[in-house]
């Protein structure tokens, strides 16, 4: 039996652990980071918090018997990324990557690309504004930087209380239409958006809102990772082309 470890936190990490579940000769577990309170349910084993940097995780591999890690963060959890590519070369364990590729601007978008969460805050000038902030809870602190704007900040959780001192805290968790993105932006009267390239569909529909309605977006990106499955299916295809039993 191989015992398949999957580094989670994402919906396609969901997705990819119910369908090796089914497959025989499979065991799974899914490891997420511990930071939601009341994550969502998950199809397989799950375990939960840091593992204590690369070491802690090649730790674990080898205490656990992983045959084959999996990398399915998020796009901009950069830090569990680069432990887990020093892991499995700590230990040789065949590390495989599922990232999804990251949004393109169509017809019609007012995108203003940056590098990072500070750029974004700079990238939205000296003028007041009002500012959406969909980027989580973590890094709005950058935004203090910019005091001069008013903040709609959404959120899962609730951020930490200094935070982003001002700001609208709104905590709600999707998947959100688009119809319901653009009465959001239309009742707080909001005249920017700031979000990360974080891609796939789920959170997609505030940007096509933003089109509707002709607003500004700043987009945080996010430097690709080399070698990574655009998808689950892409994902299974790689694990079974290594798998000597074909599975
Ligand atoms: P990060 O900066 O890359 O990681 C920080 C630390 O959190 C890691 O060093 C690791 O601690 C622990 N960690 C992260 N992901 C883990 C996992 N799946 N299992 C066990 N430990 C994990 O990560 P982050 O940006 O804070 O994201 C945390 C989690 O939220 C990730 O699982 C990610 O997939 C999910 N997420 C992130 C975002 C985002 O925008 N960043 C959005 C949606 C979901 P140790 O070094 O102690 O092992």
């Amino acid at each position: 039996m191989r015992h398949i470890l999957i580094l989670g936190g994402t919906g396609e990490a969901r997705a990819l652990a119910a369908r090796l579940a089914a497959q025989t000769g499979t065991r799974v577990t899914l490891s997420l980071a511990g930071r939601t309170r009341d994550p969502a349910p998950q199809p397989v084993p799950v375990r939960s918090g840091g593992f204590g940097g690369a070491e802690g995780l090649a730790r674990y591999l080898a205490a656990e018997r992983v045959d084959i890690l999996v990398d399915a963060t998020h796009p901009f959890a950069r830090r569990i990324s680069q432990n887990a590519a020093e892991a499995a070369a700590l230990t040789g364990t065949p590390l495989f990557t599922l990232q999804r590729p990251p949004w393109a601007p169509g017809p019609g978008d007012r995108w203003t690309p940056v590098p990072d969460m500070a750029a974004a805050a700079q990238a939205l000038g000296p003028d007041p504004a009002r500012v959406f902030l969909a980027i989580g809870r973590q890094e709005a602190g950058a935004f203090r930087a910019a005091p001069q704007h008013s903040y709609l900040l959404r959120c899962i959780e609730p951020p930490e209380p200094d935070a982003l001192p001002g700001a609208t805290v709104l905590t709600a968790r999707g998947p959100f239409s688009e119809a319901a993105e653009r009465a959001l932006l239309q009742t707080h009267a909001i005249d920017v958006l700031v979000t990360k390239n974080s891609g796939g569909s789920a959170t997609y529909p505030k940007l096509a809102a933003a089109r509707a309605l002709a607003l500004p977006v700043v987009m945080v990106d996010r430097p690709p990772l080399a070698g990574a499955a655009p998808d689950v299916e892409t994902l299974l295809a790689h694990l079974a082309a290594s798998d000597p039993r074909g599975v």
